[in-house]
């Protein structure tokens, strides 16, 4: 499996699901579920079993961004985002995509998993007898030369990257009587093997492959360490020994124990877990800001337009002049024509963007400040305190309709030429807040018509 061909099959059916024409009928967010609905439930017989070539994975990740993002006439992806933020969860300001060399790690390590906790199943005794590994609970960390698909497991774990390093992290081995840990090799006496913290003397060690129970005895209840090693040890090294000694008396064998393993302190070992705990442990800026939008008040596309205002990512004429695709006199704004079309223009300062805000807070009887960004504004918006849930819902709610609703009818200036009609605008967001409140779990005790067409009375018959 570690040839292109033998994945192609995977990325034929990925491309199959994730065509171009599906793309162009749904909205980016109805893509998002697409591309997530996909990933989940594709591959997964091959990634639990075998490690992905990165080839494949770029070419997997490669069709991803095609469908999410929007395909110029030359075939060129014009991503908005980068993927790497795409692919975080959504309470680190992406979109929850995940990350496909994680998902693949995590399912392998099941089988380290598996193995060392299903001591008596006819596979483990297989691998045991035909890579030679010894009865100790967890596998040795030599690959040994056979290939196969134990060995590519094994090979991709022990390379330990990033994110191996933090399932061996959560793998805490218990000695009981010691009979299947590995005195120098396993992690038991701490978050290293005693052959990495004491090299030297494991070099001269005549035990390097022992069980810990071997390397000792019980005198009555007690347990006497006795190592041996290949020559008399110097002063040095017998300082380092009296070390070693030192950090063995918190740790040694019970006799009426058995050696066990858990990871994260359970006894089971779940894939999704450490997906989980590495994007949480990923070191992320975090802006709280763009993670607040999926609040499941407003549908998920408006939810995904807010995301991607908030992260600046809107192509404004601004922003396709620096893409270098307008020219510098085509980037004056749609709506008055008379400033360079930023986001924090064409979302809040623009005199008719500003005059849909005003009109629609005076109706919610909120007085608006002006900030100098569109995401101050966002934030100073959101911090406004209501008597209700409700109301604050509703006012939230209006916060994503205008902004959307402002870029929906810029674009439709601008791709359907129609013209600018005020009333429609302000009506339009009234019906769409109105509408939203049906998917709520707690929708207020009014009708769609009555909301929308009394919305300048909605603070004083929410409570
Ligand atoms: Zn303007």
């Amino acid at each position: 499996m570690r040839k292109i061909a033998s994945w192609q099959s995977i990325i034929d059916k990925i491309q199959s699901k994730l065509q171009a024409w599906k793309s162009s009928c749904l909205s980016r967010a109805g893509r998002l579920t697409l591309i997530k609905a996909v990933l989940n439930s594709l591959p997964i017989y091959y990634l639990s079993l075998f490690s992905m070539p990165k080839k494949v994975t770029k070419e997997i990740i490669r069709l991803q961004r095609r469908f999410l993002w929007n395909v110029d006439k030359t075939g060129r992806v014009l991503p908005l985002v980068k993927w790497e933020i795409v692919q975080q969860p959504k309470c680190k300001c992406g979109l929850g995509v995940g990350d496909l060399v994680i998902k693949n790690t995590a399912l392998l390590f099941k089988w380290w998993w598996r193995y060392a906790s299903e001591e008596n199943s006819l596979w483990r005794k297989v691998v045991q007898s035909i890579h030679n590994e010894d009865a100790a609970i967890l596998p040795s960390s030599s690959l040994s030369k056979i290939p196969g698909t134990w060995h590519s497991i094994k090979k991709t774990l022990l390379e330990q990257k990033p994110a191996t390093q933090l399932f061996f992290q959560h793998l805490k081995l218990s000695v009981g009587n010691g009979n299947k840990v590995r005195f120098w090799e396993d992690q038991w006496a701490g978050n290293f093997s005693l052959k990495e913290k004491f090299p030297s003397l494991f070099r001269l060690s005549t035990q390097k492959s022992a069980m810990v129970s071997a390397m000792g005895w019980f005198e009555g209840t007690l347990w006497k360490w006795s190592l041996a090693w290949k020559k008399e040890l110097s002063q040095q090294e017998a300082e380092l020994m009296a070390n070693l000694i030192d950090l063995l008396s918190h740790h040694f064998p019970l006799p009426t124990q058995e050696d066990s393993i858990t990871w994260k302190g359970k006894k089971e070992y779940s894939a999704k877990i450490p997906q989980h705990l590495l994007n949480m442990e990923m070191e992320v800026e975090v802006d709280r800001m763009v993670c607040s939008v999926w609040m499941k008040l407003v549908p998920p596309k408006v939810e995904f337009f807010m995301w991607l205002a908030l992260l600046g990512k809107l192509n404004t004429k601004e922003m396709l002049y620096k893409k270098g695709l307008l020219s510098a006199n085509q980037t004056s704004c749609t709506f008055c024509g008379s400033h360079l079309e930023s986001l924090d223009h064409v979302l809040l300062h623009c005199p008719f963007s500003w005059r849909v805000w005003n009109s629609i807070a005076d109706d919610l009887g909120q007085k608006l400040v002006s900030h100098s960004t569109f995401k101050q504004f966002y934030n100073a918006c959101l911090s406004v305190q209501w008597r209700s849930k409700g109301l604050k819902k509703i006012w939230v709610s209006t916060l994503f309709a205008v902004s959307w609703r402002l870029w929906m009818v810029r674009n439709e200036l601008i791709f359907q030429g129609k013209e600018l009609n005020l009333a429609e605008v302000y009506h339009s967001i009234r019906w769409r807040v109105a509408e939203w409140t049906r998917a709520w779990k707690a929708k207020p005790p009014y009708k769609v018509d009555d909301l929308a067409r009394n919305f300048s009375t909605i603070p004083a018959i929410m409570q």
